[in-house]
C-alpha cells in the first residue's frame, strides 16, 4: 500500500480470482469458460468496419442491444440493464439496495430505513459477494448452507423487517446445486423490503430462471451474463432483468461511474450472439452431455460428485485431500479449482470441457489413484 491510499480501503480483501496462466498450455478446467469459441456470427461481427468505429464513443444506452436482449426474454428494454460482465451489476446491486449511509437513520421515500441494511448470502457461494458487502462497508450475514451443501429456503424468510440485499446463484456455485421456482417465490414473498437478486450465471445448463417472476416481485433482480454458456468471458458483458425501477436504480449508478462501459466491439458480438442462439443452445447440449458422462466417470473413481445443473462438477475424492488432487493435475497440465476453507475444502470444481478433455481428466485421475496404490504397497 502506499502512504496515499484511503486507509480506510487498505485491509480490503480482494476477489481471488481462478488461475490465468501464461507460461504453458493447460487443460483449463478451473473458470467455467465454454470450451467452444464464440459463434461464427459473432467472429463475423467483430470485424474491421467495426474497429475503426473505435474512435467513436459506444451508445451509453446500448438501445441494440437492449433491444435484442427484451425480445429475446420476452421483456421491454425497459426491464433491462447491462453492465461490463455481470461482476460489474453485482457491484452497482451491492452499492444501491445494501449500502447504507453510516450514522444517520435517514429512510428513502417508501420509508425503508437507508441506515442499518445489510447483504445476506449463503455461506458457501461466489466468492465475489463478501468482497462487494466489503468493499462497501455492508454488514454481511452467512448464511450456512445445509449438510448436504444445499440452500435452505426457509433460512431466507426469517430475515426481519428492513432494507438490504439478498444474494443466491442459482445454480449455486461451486455446488452446482439449484432452488425451485417456488423456492425462490417463497423467499420473494417473505422479504418485500429487500432486494432478492438471483444471480443466474449458470442457468442456461439446466435450472429454471427466475424470468416468469419479474412481472409479479417488484424487489426481484436476475443477472446473466454471456461469460459462461455464451462464450464471451473476454467480453466482458452481463445483463440484469427486472421491474423497470430496480433497472432505473442501476442505470442510476451506471451512469455516475461509467456510461459507455459496454464497448463496441462487445456490443456488437453480443447482438450477433443472440441472433445465433441455436449455436449457444447446442453448446449448452453438448456441455450437459458431457457433464453426465464426466459425472459417472468420476463417480466410478470412487469420487463423491454432487448433481449439478451448471457447467462444472463439484466432486471429492475418497481416499486424496481435494488439494492433492489438484496438485497433481496441474503437475499433469490441467487445472481445475481448489477452495482453501474448511467444509468444502476435500472438493474440487471441475469446469466442463470438451468429451475430449474430460476423458484425458479422467485417463489422468485413473493413473494419479494407480500411483498411490503403488506407493502404499511395500
Ligand atoms: C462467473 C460468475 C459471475 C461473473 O461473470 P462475469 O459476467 O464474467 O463478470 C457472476 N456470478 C457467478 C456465480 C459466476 O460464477
Amino acid at each position: 500500500m502506499s502512504k496515499f491510499m484511503n486507509p480506510a480501503l487498505s485491509g480490503l480483501e480482494v476477489y481471488t480470482p481462478g488461475e490465468q496462466p501464461q507460461d504453458r498450455k493447460y487443460i483449463k478446467l478451473n473458470t467455467n469458460e465454454s470450451p467452444y469459441p464464440p459463434s461464427p456470427e459473432v467472429l463475423a461481427a467483430v470485424n474491421a468496419r467495426e474497429a475503426a468505429d473505435l474512435r467513436l464513443y459506444s451508445d451509453p444506452e446500448s438501445r441494440g442491444l437492449k433491444q435484442a436482449l427484451a425480445a429475446r426474454y420476452d421483456v421491454e428494454p425497459e426491464n433491462v440493464f447491462l453492465s461490463n460482465g455481470s461482476d460489474d451489476i453485482l457491484n452497482f446491486a451491492f452499492l444501491a439496495f445494501a449500502a447504507g449511509e453510516s450514522g444517520t437513520s435517514s429512510s428513502n421515500s417508501n420509508g425503508i430505513a437507508a441506515a442499518g441494511r445489510k447483504a445476506w448470502f449463503p455461506d458457501i457461494t461466489y466468492g465475489f459477494y463478501p468482497v462487494f458487502a466489503d468493499l462497501h462497508r455492508i454488514e454481511a450475514v452467512q448464511i450456512p448452507l445445509k449438510e448436504d451443501f444445499s440452500i435452505d429456503p426457509a433460512d431466507y424468510c426469517v430475515l426481519g423487517a428492513g432494507g438490504g440485499l439478498i444474494s443466491i446463484a442459482n445454480p449455486n456455485a461451486p455446488t452446482g446445486l439449484t432452488l425451485t421456482l417456488r423456492q425462490i417465490e417463497d423467499i420473494l414473498r417473505a422479504n418485500p423490503d429487500k432486494v432478492v437478486l438471483i444471480d443466474e450465471a449458470y442457468v442456461d445448463f439446466g435450472a429454471q430462471s427466475a424470468l416468469p417472476l419479474i412481472r409479479q416481485y417488484e424487489n426481484l433482480l436476475i443477472v446473466q451474463t454471456f461469460s459462461k454458456s455464451r462464450s464471451m468471458a473476454g467480453a466482458r458483458l452481463g445483463f440484469a432483468l427486472a421491474q423497470a425501477s430496480l433497472i432505473q436504480d442501476l442505470e442510476t449508478i451506471k451512469f455516475s461511474t461509467n456510461p459507455y462501459n459496454i464497448n463496441r466491439l462487445t456490443s456488437a458480438a453480443g447482438i450477433a450472439a443472440l441472433a445465433s442462439d441455436t449455436y449457444f443452445e447446442e453448446n449448452c447440449e453438448k456441455i450437459m452431455k458431457t457433464r453426465h458422462w464426466t459425472k459417472a466417470a468420476l463417480e466410478d473413481l470412487g469420487f463423491t460428485v454432487l448433481p449439478s445443473a451448471a457447467n462444472f462438477l463439484f466432486a471429492r475424492a475418497d481416499n486424496l485431500s481435494g488439494m492433492e488432487v489438484y496438485q497433481q493435475l496441474k503437475a499433469r497440465g490441467i487445472l481445475i479449482r481448489h477452495f482453501e476453507k474448511t467444509r468444502i475444502r476435500d472438493f474440487n470444481r471441475i469446469t466442463i470441457g470438451t468429451r475430449q478433455e474430460m476423458e484425458t481428466l479422467i485417463e489422468n485421475i485413473k493413473e494419479i489413484l494407480k500411483e498411490i496404490i503403488r506407493e502404499e504397497k511395500p
